[in-house]
């Protein structure tokens, strides 16, 4: 199961509609939260999250709308028993801030401080990318390593069936027949968040490719000059990476205050934003990741 499920969309002031951040992104067997600001514990509840879902959590800095729901999550995986380790990625100049938030929370919980002061792989499959904020800032990419989708007439035709198949997987061929006959190269899936930021090329290097990309979208258009004040997207320029990037989907959150509709950002996104589906994100929406795509099957 992969989906994303949004816990807040507000940026520095909450709403009455909007908590401040926090994305639960489930990944298979992982579930990583992102970037939990205030009320994070709450949401999860109004969602149907449980503390022991988490597996890892990922801070993109250490501004407080980012952060400040940490201690909340971690005191209540303690309570819950979660017995899993858990890793907590986080800007290594923000290592001062993280111990605090962390220090509130009290012990409990076999929790893992993972700092990262570099781009690059920072777990398997999940790799961070410097971006262009106030303080230091990583976004985040999750890569699912490239594989093959199996085509049921090729195998028809091959004379595999049952247990063969499995042995083909595994072995890469069964006899005469090689696992590329059969199958079709699928492309992995890969989904991208890119928070507080200018635009740079840490979040076009983000984008690029993703079947999901969660960005930031702090201001409309016509605000361009606060969102290089403070160095964060406007919606156009959000969805201009999604279309740069040939994202598939693109999810707006991260919206200011001074914007109680959404509407008007999520088209000035969707001018740019190519073939991209773009959704503006409410508070407890669930994104599911797109289908994986075949190449030159025509299914899977
Ligand atoms: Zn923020």
């Amino acid at each position: 199961m992969r989906e994303l499920i949004v816990l807040g969309t507000a940026s520095q002031v909450p709403t009455r509609t909007r908590n401040h951040n926090g994305y639960l992104l489930r990944w298979d067997g992982e579930g990583l939260l992102f970037d939990p600001g205030e009320g994070t514990q709450r949401q999860m509840i109004h969602a149907g999250v449980a503390a022991s879902s988490i597996t890892r959590i990922c801070l993109t800095h250490v501004h407080g709308d980012h952060c400040f729901g940490l201690p909340g999550v971690l005191a209540r995986m303690a309570v819950d028993g979660v017995a899993h380790p858990v890793h907590l990625h986080f800007p290594a100049s923000g290592e001062e801030v993280v111990r605090a938030l962390v220090g509130l929370a009290g012990p409990g919980i076999d929790l893992r401080l993972v700092p990262h002061g570099a781009p690059g792989e920072v777990a398997d499959g999940l790799a961070v990318v410097p971006l262009h904020h106030r303080v230091e800032t990583y976004g985040y990419r999750l890569t699912e390593p490239d594989g093959r989708t199996l085509v049921p007439e090729r195998l028809a035709a091959a004379g595999l069936s049952g247990p063969a198949v499995g042995r083909l997987q595994r072995e890469g061929r069964v006899g005469a027949v090689r696992l590329e006959d059969v199958s079709v190269p699928r492309p992995g899936q890969r989904f991208a968040l890119v928070m507080d930021t200018a635009p740079c090329p840490g979040a076009e290097e983000l984008a690029e490719g993703t079947d999901l990309l969660v960005t930031e979208c702090t201001f409309a258009d016509e605000d361009a000059d606060l969102a290089a004040a403070y160095r964060h997207l406007t919606a156009g320029q959000a969805g201009a990476l999604a279309g740069r990037g040939a994202a598939r989907t693109l999810v707006l959150t991260h919206f200011s205050a001074r914007y109680p509709d959404t509407t008007g950002l999520a088209a000035q996104a969707r001018a740019r934003a190519g073939r991209a589906t773009v959704l503006a994100a409410a508070d407890l929406d669930r994104v599911a990741l797109p289908r994986r795509r075949a190449v030159g099957a025509g299914r899977g």
